[in-house]
């Protein structure tokens, strides 16, 4: 696995570490006093494998979207020997990646390719499970499963930091718009963006923000009684008005 990959790991096993400690102590001091609380299990999350389909270049996501494929003529051919390169070298059957609308032609019927698909193999856990299963068929060894790892290894790390550069980048600017400040007089003073992705805390952006928070409380509190109202009816055994039902707003 790559170096990348591993040093994602450690830092996560170095987090879920550090968030079990306190758990465990505040169990122990409060246990006499308040009801017990149960410690979380935290499963760590395993990172999804990114699968890129060879034909658009775009990213398979999904169930059912995407597969990797291969020539089972190949296949065979490769383990009698006879899948031979350009200069007489002996070749394995490559694998390719690619989404199910982009190759209609590999789940035709009498298609003499086989496929595996992207939403079974997730993880890696995944990937090493299936390719488990797949080593059990014949032609197996004649595929180059190898470079088929390596292809999404090299695909998730590449993702991986692009994504991390992206999360920089919007933070940064996030960080640059908070030292800023909004101008005064700018139309977006009292509006969720004002105070969310400027921070801005000037008297119109916090009566905005308070104002939110009681109108979503004042619905919620109102979506409450109503459905409180139409449960006692229902048990009272009384008829329900649907157009009476849950006014939302
Ligand atoms: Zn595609
Ligand atoms: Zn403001």
């Amino acid at each position: 696995m790559s170096a990348q990959l591993d040093a994602a790991s450690a830092a996560h096993d170095r987090a879920t570490a550090a968030s079990d400690a306190p758990i465990a102590a505040s169990v122990v001091t409060k246990a006499s006093t308040a009801p017990p609380i149960k410690a979380r299990h935290v499963k760590p999350t395993p990172r999804p494998l990114t699968w890129r389909c060879e034909r658009c270049d775009k990213l398979i996501r999904g169930t059912g979207i995407g597969f990797g494929y291969v020539d089972l003529r190949e296949a065979s051919a490769a383990q009698q020997g006879r899948l031979r390169g350009p200069d007489g070298q002996a070749l394995k059957a490559p694998w390719h990646i690619a989404h199910a609308k982009c190759a209609p032609d590999i789940t035709k019927p009498l298609s003499a390719h086989t496929v595996a698909w992207c939403d079974k193999m997730t993880t890696i856990e995944a990937l090493l499970t299936h390719m488990a299963d797949l080593s059990r068929v014949p032609w197996f060894g004649g595929t180059d499963w190898g470079a088929l790892v390596r292809t999404v290894l090299a695909e998730t790390e590449f993702h991986e930091v692009e994504t991390s550069e992206r999360r920089a980048e919007r933070s940064a600017a996030r960080a640059r718009r908070k030292a800023e400040g909004l101008p005064e007089g700018d139309p977006r003073h009292g509006t969720e963006t004002g105070y969310l992705n400027w921070s801005c805390r000037c008297t119109e952006c916090q009566i905005f923000w308070a104002t939110q928070g009681r109108a979503c409380r004042a619905r919620v509190k109102t979506a409450l009684t109503e459905a409180n109202r139409i449960r006692a009816d229902v048990d009272a055994g009384g008829l329900v008005e649907l157009d009476t039902v849950m006014p939302m707003n």
